[in-house]
């Protein structure tokens, strides 16, 4: 059997204060005829990137609605994962030739692990490219009675075209795809329901719960971070497409102006993603020995309340991204009251409203000019914050994912 990740129980009624009763009241009669349905999440890592952050949240407050869920991992081995991070590549864009033998290594480790997989469900929900396949090794098989959905995270609006004709056969097999966006579907597909839903953030998990005053200095000091001074931070994989160098550079520009600015990036080495290290690398070169940036991992003991407490600190959050799904890293820290300054693209579109909650940029002068606005303006930047938190609010906390959520599987099962 593919292994569970287990998790904490969580109650949907202490949400109520937050998103108000009109959200959990349609959760409860949506789910009304859905008790007791048996649902499974897969994907392929419970550590790291944004999917995992959300599950859980979404399969304890989805099992509080009533439905029995359940959350599994694909096994793979280091060269599938370097293949499907080369697919994730190809996916959002990247000139990547797409050879058989990749093509060979993702189906043989797909296969196996269809192999291992027992039970019956209502609902299957599979999280993206890595464990996309699956289905098709068990078509006429009990597991494939129920629906199957797959929920695309990536923007796939530029993917490469011989990896999405690759997979486009497998997502056709589905009852159902979801992709945060409509024109992230780079050509039509055929599947029967297409579903348009944005991730989301638990307002009560440590990540989003601020921690006190007491607690942010400590963090502060123990990393040798200066809380008085400002500190821009952006916080995300060591990946190409978050803009690790392009944001050291806004820095620098920043730097000529305001002396005394910091930078923080705090990622998270995810086990699924064996390209971190390599961007940690290049990017740790590029940042040089100067004290004022601090490049901080998992592995540095970097943890939920830390990148809370580095949110409540920051002046102003980047997400400098030239590809984003979504960027859950935005909505965290929007909902922190922080004005975001963000690459103008992908799923931060979603979020950053130009000028209201903060910046959209295409360049790094642009970004450079937009953080010294905010250092220059407290009075700018509370407002902005205010209005982010609102927007999040209305929008994308955990409760808004799961009732859309089961919205469709309401219009799934008719
Ligand atoms: N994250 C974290 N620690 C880090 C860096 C990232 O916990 O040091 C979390 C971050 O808070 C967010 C998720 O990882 O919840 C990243 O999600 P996002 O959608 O921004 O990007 P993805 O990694 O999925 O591309």
């Amino acid at each position: 059997m593919l292994p569970r990740v287990p998790v904490q129980p969580k109650s949907l009624e202490a949400y109520r204060p937050i998103v108000g009763d009109e959200v959990l009241d349609e959760i409860k009669s949506l789910a009304e005829p859905l008790q007791g349905a048996r649902v499974l999440h897969i994907n392929s890592t419970a550590h790291g990137g944004g999917v995992a952050e959300m599950l859980y949240s979404l399969v304890p407050l989805m099992s509080s609605a009533g439905l029995e869920v359940e959350w599994r991992l694909i096994r793979g081995d280091q060269d599938f994962f370097t293949v499907t991070k080369l697919f994730h590549n190809a996916l959002q864009g990247m000139e990547i030739p797409i050879t058989n033998e990749m093509k060979l290594k993702y189906l043989n480790v797909i296969e196996e692990n269809a192999a291992d997989f027992q039970g019956e469900y209502d609902f299957v929900m599979v999280h993206d490219p890595q464990p996309c396949a699956l289905i098709a090794g068990l078509i006429n098989t009990p597991a494939r009675r129920g629906k199957w959905i797959w929920r695309c995270h990536i923007d796939t609006t530029y993917a490469n075209d011989e990896v999405w004709e690759f997979l486009v056969p497998y997502i056709e097999l589905y009852d159902a795809v979801v992709f945060t966006k409509e024109d992230y579907i780079k050509t039509p597909l055929k599947v029967g329901v297409k579903a348009f839903i944005t991730p989301s953030i638990d307002p009560l998990s440590p990540k989003n719960i601020i921690p006190e005053k007491r607690v942010q200095s400590d963090i502060a000091r123990r990393y040798g971070v200066d809380e008085n001074r400002p500190i821009m931070l952006q916080v995300s994989r060591f990946d190409p497409w978050k803009d690790p160098l392009g944001l050291v550079d806004c820095y620098r520009e920043v730097k000529k102006t305001h002396r005394d600015v910091q930078l923080v990036y705090l990622a998270s080495m995810a086990d699924d993603d064996p390209e971190g290290w390599h961007y940690y690398e290049k990017t740790s070169q590029y940042a040089g020995n100067d004290p004022d940036i601090f490049l901080l991992s998992n592995l540095q003991g970097i943890g939920n309340v830390e990148v809370s407490a580095f949110q409540a600190m920051a002046t102003v959050v980047l997400q400098k991204s030239i590809r984003e799904g979504f960027g859950l890293t935005v909505t965290e820290a929007m909902w922190k009251r922080k004005p975001v300054v963000g690459g103008g693209v992908g799923g931060i579109l979603l979020q950053v409203d130009d000028g209201v909650n903060g910046f959209l940029v295409k360049s790094v002068s642009q970004a450079a000019e937009k953080v010294r606005l905010l250092l220059d303006s407290p009075s700018l930047a509370t407002r902005m914050g205010e209005a982010g938190h609102e927007k999040v609010r209305r929008n994308f906390l955990t409760p808004h994912h799961i009732r859309n959520y089961l919205r469709l599987f309401r219009a799934l099962v008719g």
